[in-house]
């Protein structure tokens, strides 16, 4: 009769818009050859980057570092450490004792750097740090100290030293006037100098990622790999001299930083782009770039889910159709949300509390389902595709050495991969069946920024003071 009939007209709505949800959502899904052609072409611009050639056209650039040698457990002495680049910018002061039991300890102080200094000028944002290195100084009792600094810069630069670095371009939130193709390290010292209050006397310019490998490499030996997945992403890892073709010489290793979050630049990822990843590059600081930093890191991530729900809403798919004004403001959906969601134990009551708390009214159940399934899916393609990025790294590790079978470990940082409940397992799970025949430990890292920067001006001081290598 009539009942039925509705009945099934009902049944039959509800199928349509289950079947239309996942459409869309496996735009999301990564099959394992679109991961194996992600690795591929991660490996193909790891070469393109390091040769002499193609560099220039490379979208992952392969920086040299000029970290060639880590800590021995002789180094000593007070340093200063800077940390710029992620989510808070902070000043250290961090004692290194050498000997058997060698240890470190540290004093740090937080810094909030308002959006107009970010995006200001980059005379403003220098005095800015230059201002917050003497506070600290001051607050420690120290002031009018001299002391070595390890700067922890956590942008692309090009170093033809240790104690330089050409800022290529900056990422995430940051956009500061003046300092693009300007050497950060004389930046720093010229307001130093402007300030007069204290000295710097000697200036390491070091990348999250080398600060992270090297803090872990103090414990494990076998880091040879460092991984940031937090504001932004990026990898380094020990190479070959040889096939560094940027830097003179061919005996022994140098740390490449490769910024990585640039691949795709070139177009590499478009097969794999939908229509949300393009939508978020878009309205993104930088439109066309850190493509690969858009897909996985925790500045982005929150942003690919909300444009997916504001899809889902305005083809009713999701809260009966009604799009609201919170829905449509940019960065509303935090990092910590997302991991948040996630939890495991968390029941759909909660996840309800977490939307209502994000201004999301989310009336039924259902909707709390599908925002659940719509972060899970956008999470676990992230974990993947750096998954798949971190196999094209152990693997050449591996052929760069000739062995059947590699055994490295990989330093991690990043509030992303260290908060999230399931990023890293999706990350090893990935990396295992990608690259089987590496093993591969991952040592979640204590500060690599602050520890990392200092061991690794502990290290120049102690060559540049006549040490041994
Ligand atoms: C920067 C890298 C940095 C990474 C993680 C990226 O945006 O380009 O230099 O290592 O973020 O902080
Ligand atoms: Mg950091």
């Amino acid at each position: 009769g009539k009942g039925a009939a509705m009945v099934t007209a009902v049944a039959y709505r509800l199928a349509t818009q289950h079947a239309e949800r996942q459409r869309i959502l496996n735009t999301l899904r990564l099959s394992r050859a679109q991961l194996l052609d992600v690795k591929e072409r991660v490996r193909k611009e790891m070469v393109r980057g390091l040769s002499k050639q193609t560099h220039e056209q490379a979208s992952v650039k392969m920086l040299p570092t000029y970290v060639r040698s880590t800590p021995d457990g002789t180094e000593h002495g007070d340093f200063l450490a800077l940390d710029l680049g992620g989510s808070s910018f902070r000043v250290l002061l961090v004692q290194v004792r050498s000997g058997k039991r060698h240890k470190v300890d540290m004093h740090q102080k937080i810094y909030s750097i308002p959006q107009e200094i970010m995006q200001g000028t980059g005379e403003e944002l220098f005095n800015h740090i230059v201002h917050c290195i003497s506070d600290f100084l001051e607050y420690m009792g120290m002031k009018g100290a001299s002391l070595p600094l390890g700067f922890t810069f956590s942008f692309p630069c090009h170093q033809n030293r240790l104690d330089q670095g050409i800022l290529l371009k900056w990422t995430k939130g940051f956009k500061a006037t003046g300092c693009e193709g300007e050497d950060v390290v004389m930046l720093l010292k010229d307001a130093v100098r402007r300030k007069q209050d204290f000295d710097l006397n000697f200036v390491a310019m070091v990348n999250d990622t080398v600060g992270t490998m090297i803090s872990c490499g103090y414990e494990d030996p076998k880091c040879e790999v460092g991984l940031i997945v937090g504001t932004g992403t990026n990898v380094c890892y020990m190479e070959d001299m040889k096939n560094i073709e940027l830097v003179e010489g061919d005996d022994g290793h140098m740390c490449v930083n490769m910024e990585w979050g640039a691949f795709g630049d070139s177009g590499e990822l478009d097969d794999f782009c939908t229509q949300f990843d393009h939508m978020v590059d878009a309205s993104s600081n930088y439109p066309g770039k850190q493509r690969y930093e858009k897909m996985i890191s925790g500045m982005y991530l929150g942003e690919i889910v909300r444009n997916v729900l504001i899809d889902f809403t305005a083809k009713g798919l999701l809260f009966r159709g009604k799009l609201s004004e919170r829905l449509k403001t940019r960065g509303i959906f935090e990092t910590k949300f997302l991991s948040q969601i996630e939890r495991d134990h968390l029941a759909m009551r909660q996840v309800r509390s977490i939307l209502q708390h994000l201004g999301l009214t989310s009336s039924t159940c259902d909707d709390s389902v599908l925002v659940k399934e719509v972060c899970t899916v956008v999470a676990r393609r992230a974990a993947q595709l750096c998954g798949a990025g971190l196999a094209a790294v152990v693997e050449k590790i591996r052929e760069n050495r000739n062995l059947n079978h590699l055994s490295v470990t990989v330093g991690v940082d990043g509030t992303l991969y260290k908060m999230h409940p399931h990023f890293s397992s999706v990350v090893q799970e990935t990396l295992q069946d990608l690259a089987p025949q590496c093993q591969v430990t991952f040592h979640k890292s204590e500060d690599g920024s602050g520890k990392g920067a200092a061991l690794i001006t502990a290290v120049a001081c102690r060559i540049q003071n006549g040490g041994q290598k």
